[in-house]
């Protein structure tokens, strides 16, 4: 077992790359908090866990809230004691060329993207401090490291976010915090599935292990950056893209 009792806030774990991610660390003996927006889709990921022996509970979490994420904070070291990994995993993006790109689509990816983390990770640093250990892990995007045509908000949230990541792993390293990123490449996801086939297949072409990303391969690069295997690995962007853009 990698992460076995260690506790995992995962944000927007109820879809994706989140939900795969709370199943495997589950498997590796995490206890989970399942922090999501999406009440139904995070309570059946925690009944999944709970009938395969897991311990985990559902947290409804708007990451953009401060109060909210302190709340959550709260209710995990009421249910168990405290908090080992913080994952800020919940995202969405809002396409549009700069000059169609509206006021309202920059400020919410801005707020859930970037300040969500912020927010989150705000909440949690005490307890992580007082512990005298902790892993934080932002999941940013290789759109964040090379940018994107038509994510302009999207592109400045993910790297704003692995300037967030190299920050805090210098400032809270000495409190035995680790602070790390991973970029994933395309990843089959609900968040790509209205991507036309065409442009599926132009991506697969272009990834050197032609295929796309799937939530296990970014779960699995998680899982790893939370394990003491990577207990020297702070500041770090690690990218899992298939090589898309080497
Ligand atoms: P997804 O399937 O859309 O899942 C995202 C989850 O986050 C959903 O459950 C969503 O709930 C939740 N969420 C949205 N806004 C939230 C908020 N304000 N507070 C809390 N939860 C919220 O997306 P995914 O593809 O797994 O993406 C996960 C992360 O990976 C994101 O940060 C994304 O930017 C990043 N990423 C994805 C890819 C990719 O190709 N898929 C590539 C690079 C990076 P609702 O469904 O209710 O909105």
């Amino acid at each position: 077992m990698r992460v076995e009792n260690k506790v995992v806030i995962i944000t927007g774990a109820a879809s994706g790359i989140g939900r795969q991610t709370a199943l495997t660390f589950s498997q590796e003996g995490a206890k989970v908090v399942v922090a999501d927006l999406n009440e139904t889709g995070g309570r059946a990921i925690v009944e999944e866990i709970e009938r395969a022996g897991g311990e985990a509970f559902f947290a409804r979490l708007d990451v953009s809230n401060r109060e909210q994420s302190k709340q959550v904070v709260k209710d995990t070291l009421e249910r168990f004691g405290k908090i080992d990994v913080l994952i800020n995993n919940a995202g969405i993006n809002q396409d549009a060329l700069v000059s169609k790109m509206t006021e309202e689509q920059w400020d919410k990816v801005i707020t859930i993207d970037l300040k969500g983390p912020f927010n989150c990770i705000q909440a949690v640093v005490d307890a992580m401090t007082e512990h005298g250990t902790g892993e934080i892990i932002n999941v940013s995007s290789i759109v964040g490291l090379y940018g994107n045509i038509g994510q302009t908000n999207y592109a400045a949230a993910k790297a704003g976010l692995i300037g967030m990541t190299k920050t805090l792993a210098k400032e809270l390293g000495k409190k035995g915090i680790r602070v790390n990123a991973v970029a994933p490449g395309f990843i089959a996801t609900p968040m790509t599935a209205g991507v036309p086939d065409k442009i599926l297949e132009m991506m697969k072409e272009k990834t050197p292990l032609r295929r796309l990303g799937q939530p296990d391969d970014i779960a699995n690069a998680l899982l790893y950056l939370a394990s003491d295997e990577a207990n020297f690995v702070n500041g770090a962007v690690l990218s899992v893209d298939g090589g898309l853009l080497i």
